[in-house]
């Protein structure tokens, strides 16, 4: 998978054309599936990353918040976008934000009791009358889609009330908490913005509705779920069986569990059935405190307590993302020097459904940070030689490895990996006996050739602070092998 944004992306409205004219490239590099940021109007207008969400209905087509088009481009050019991403062989993942709204057209008076937003469980005051944003009438689009009108019923708190400026959190009258989301501060309901009461039933069903109606204008395979800790658990199992149901399709979902507890993701998983993968945040945060622990971080703990670990198959691993990255609110930025072990973990074990971050891919200019420049090689490895049983060699606090042995139905493949936190060194390790006799090539890391015993072994090196990886000496079946897959990722294209 790639995420393909990163926040200080320039808004210039090119994100969707740049994404149609590059489906192919996306396609030869191993991609299939991209998670396209937020496509709806938020309340900064063109401005808008996505996740301040204003009208779910407004894809870049109506005149609201100062501007038409979204940050990333047109209605039509989203809608283009999907459809050459579709064509080739790429699957689409839209990101969805129900969990707050911003920006609302008119003001209302309703009972606001203020809460501590340190501790959502305690009030700071009793209920008193209160003037708060909650009236969503959408008036640069009308009744078009959808002629649901949200105010505060709609609503369960809000972060700002202009009869009492000395509070900065309020439960509306007659609304309380969700009790099946995060337990962080209390209750982690609230997030931001007017948190949407996803319980009341019309907002359910209105929720619903629009879901169903983004799947049958878009025809995206699937979701990336945000916020997911803010939400009832019960809301997004029901949401997707709904449309699970009703569309007959597969609608693949990962959702944003942001904590680095392993039992915390198994408790959520279990309360929406399983219905949703998702992101590995524990192993993100180990990538972190490996990478910036000046070489004490032990290595041989890298997957413990992480959810690829335990449940491999319903998760996607990552190692940074658009709220990660340097400047955004959950800051913790995996460091350059480790960043492409990190990938090569992630893109080249077998457990895991990897996510390549578009400021590792493209780098962030914005912020002065240049690409991983190992990830589009680590990419084509993974698409050619990341396939056969692993060999696991977490062995040593420093230096760590696995390999993998390869099958005879994709020719050339099988590898070895080994990196380090500390000065280099070496590791035996097995790459089976059908290598015996023959050499690897070092394709990352800069090492000499390694000669294969009659053992199936090999003696891999690494450099300090590095990363190698060492795939099989070419042979002619495995050219002719990647020149038959690419002509078959171009001739897909074509033909369609
Ligand atoms: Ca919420």
């Amino acid at each position: 998978m790639l995420q393909t944004f990163e926040w200080d992306l320039p808004a210039d409205g090119t994100l969707w054309e740049r994404l149609a004219a590059q489906a192919r490239h996306f396609a030869r590099l191993g991609v299939t599936a991209v998670w396209l940021p937020p496509a709806y109007k938020g309340s900064a207008g063109g401005l808008d990353v996505g996740y301040g969400v204003y009208d779910l209905y407004d894809l870049g087509e109506f005149n609201q918040k100062g501007s038409v088009r979204t940050k990333y481009g047109t209605r039509e050019a989203y809608m283009r976008a999907i459809r050459r991403l579709r064509l080739a062989g790429i699957q689409t993942l839209g990101d969805v934000v129900l969990n707050h709204r911003l920006g609302a057209d008119e003001t209302e008076h309703v009972g606001c009791t203020p809460i501590n937003p340190d501790n959502r469980l305690e009030t700071q005051g009793s209920c008193a009358p209160g003037e708060v944003y909650t009236r969503f009438t959408f008036p640069g689009r009308g009744n078009t889609y959808s002629d649901f009108v949200w105010d505060h019923t709609c609503f369960t708190g809000v972060d700002w009330n202009g009869w009492d400026p000395d509070h900065h959190l309020f439960l509306l009258e007659g609304k309380k908490w969700a009790e099946d989301v995060d337990r962080e501060k209390g209750n982690y309901d609230y997030l931001m913005g007017a948190d949407v009461d996803v319980l009341n039933p019309r907002v359910k069903e209105e929720l619903f509705r629009w879901g169903l109606w983004y799947l049958r204008t878009t025809a995206l395979d699937g979701f990336r779920l945000d916020a997911v800790k803010h939400i009832s658990a019960s809301f997004y199992r029901d949401f997707l069986a709904e449309l699970r149901k009703k569309t007959h399709r597969e609608v693949y979902a990962v959702g944003e569990y942001w904590s680095a507890s392993l039992d915390t993701l198994l408790n959520y998983l279990n309360q929406v059935n399983n219905s949703m993968n998702l992101f590995d945040a524990p192993l993100h945060f180990h990538f972190y405190e490996a990478s910036r622990s000046n070489g004490a971080y032990d290595l041989r703990n890298l997957l413990q307590g992480t959810l690829v670990s335990a449940r491999p198959d319903q998760c996607v691993t990552f190692v940074d993302n658009h709220d990660t990255q340097p400047g955004q609110s959950l800051e913790s930025w995996v460091d350059g020097w480790f960043k492409a072990s990190a990938y090569a973990m992630i893109l080249l074990q077998k457990s895991g459904y990897p996510c390549v971050f578009w400021g590792d891919l493209y780098g962030i200019p914005a912020r002065g940070i240049g690409a991983v420049s190992e990830l589009p090689r680590l990419m084509q490895i993974r698409l050619f030689q990341a396939y056969g049983e692993q060999k696991d060699y977490f062995d040593d606090p420093d230096v760590v490895g696995f390999t993998r042995l390869g099958t005879p139905a994709v020719p050339g493949s099988g590898l070895a990996c080994l990196f380090t936190n500390t000065g280099g060194g070496r590791k035996r390790m097995y790459v089976g006996t059908r290598f015996a006799g023959s050499s690897f090539v070092c394709l990352i890391g800069g090492q000499s050739r390694v000669q294969i015993d009659r053992e199936g072994f090999g003696e891999f090196s690494v450099s300090g602070g590095g990363l190698s990886v060492y795939v099989p000496g070419l042979t002619l079946s495995s050219v002719l092998y990647r020149i038959r897959e690419n002509l078959r990722r171009a001739l897909r294209i074509r033909i369609f």
